[in-house]
């Protein structure tokens, strides 16, 4: 039975981090960030810096365009959340260049994993290898992050509960995909990291230094699993994820990961009959606000990604999950938005 035999990147925990990159990337050196983070790190490079890249797209072919009109450079700094990160990936994969990630938060596990997770004709495409040569988290800049992108990574491990539970039905109907047979041993390692998240909610809602390793170290293995277990997704995503990438293409917004996440972790767990009241608590615990109305939506359009999220991933080819077996009634979604508002309050009455 294949388990995870593969390793994790490197990983350093500590303070003053990215003033000493200088001393040590090969140079001239190329910093990929963001346009709000740039102005803030841009002091603490020397006269080895190439440039800085500021990632204005996600988009497969731009991206092509833009690497080949980059300066010259012996190496490549990812410093930022999800999107610099990758697109550093995508820069040192094309230019066989030495890697070094730095993420200002722990929104999600894309500083750990091998491929960059890009847009091609507005699709999600994992592409690209890159191993960096070290993954640095500054515990100072991970606590000036705005605490909501902290917090919000809690989604990104707790979707592991809606998927093990995906994975056993499919297995039990004898819909489990050939190359992906239930794996029990690499079920019980993703559930570890899972309660390691969930015995530690206070302190990632503070951001504190325990929090911090905390969640960082589950989105490392979370980052490395799906290379490791051979391209594997069964054990790490399921319905959860599903309903995000169909509420991003009914609504067409640019989302918080963990907020769709989160929400998808809640109803897909109560379309499975599976703890949601204990899911929606931790994700309250954890400081999480998954109101479609806090990530700018509306419960209509929540509810109509559910409505037609079994046709949807027949349609996107998406592995089989209680979504092909349980259908979304208008009672389903009744009980699911008390639930839910009866959890956080109304949205109106909490603004
Ligand atoms: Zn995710």
């Amino acid at each position: 039975m294949a388990s995870d035999t593969g390793r994790e990147f490197t990983t350093v925990f500590g303070r003053g981090l990215i003033g000493e990159l200088r001393n040590f990337v090969h140079r001239p050196y190329l910093v990929v960030t963001m346009d709000d983070l740039w102005p803030r790190f841009e002091a603490e490079f020397d006269d080895g810096l190439a440039g800085p890249h500021l990632v204005r797209t996600l988009d497969l072919a731009e991206l092509e365009a833009e690497v080949e009109r980059l300066p010259p450079c012996a190496s490549v700094i990812g410093l930022g959340g999800g999107q610099a990160v990758d697109v550093a990936k995508f820069v040192a994969w094309k230019r066989r260049l030495p890697l070094f990630q730095v993420p200002t938060a722990m929104t999600v596990n894309a500083p750990f994993g091998h491929r960059a997770g890009l847009r091609t004709n507005g699709k999600v495409r994992y592409l690209g290898w890159a191993v960096p040569e070290a993954v640095y988290v500054d515990l100072d800049v991970i606590q000036s992050a705005p605490a909501a992108l902290n917090r919000s990574g809690v989604g990104d491990i707790m979707c592991y509960h809606t998927a093990h539970a995906d994975w056993k039905l499919a297995d039990a109907r004898g819909r489990s995909e050939p190359q992906w047979p239930y794996d029990e041993t690499l079920v019980a390692a993703a559930r570890e990291r899972l309660d390691s998240v969930l015995g530690c909610l206070d302190d990632i809602r503070n951001v504190t230094e325990r929090g911090i390793r905390t969640l960082m170290l589950a989105h490392r293995w979370g980052g490395a699993t799906f290379h490791d277990s051979g391209w594997n997704p069964r054990h790490i995503e399921g319905v959860e994820h599903f309903f995000f990438y169909n509420l991003e293409r009914l609504t067409g917004r640019h989302f918080i990961h963990g907020q769709p996440v989160g929400l998808g972790i809640y109803l897909g767990s109560l379309l499975q009959d599976n703890g949601a009241t204990e899911m929606l608590a931790a994700l309250q615990r954890a400081g999480v606000d998954i109101r479609p109305e806090a990530m700018g939506v509306a419960w209509d359009d929540a509810a109509e990604a559910m409505r037609t999220l079994a046709r949807y991933v027949r349609d996107a080819g998406l592995w089989y999950s209680v979504a092909d077996v349980t259908p979304v009634t208008e009672a389903f979604l009744d009980a699911a938005r008390a639930g839910l508002y009866g959890a956080y309050g109304d949205w109106r009455a909490a603004s």
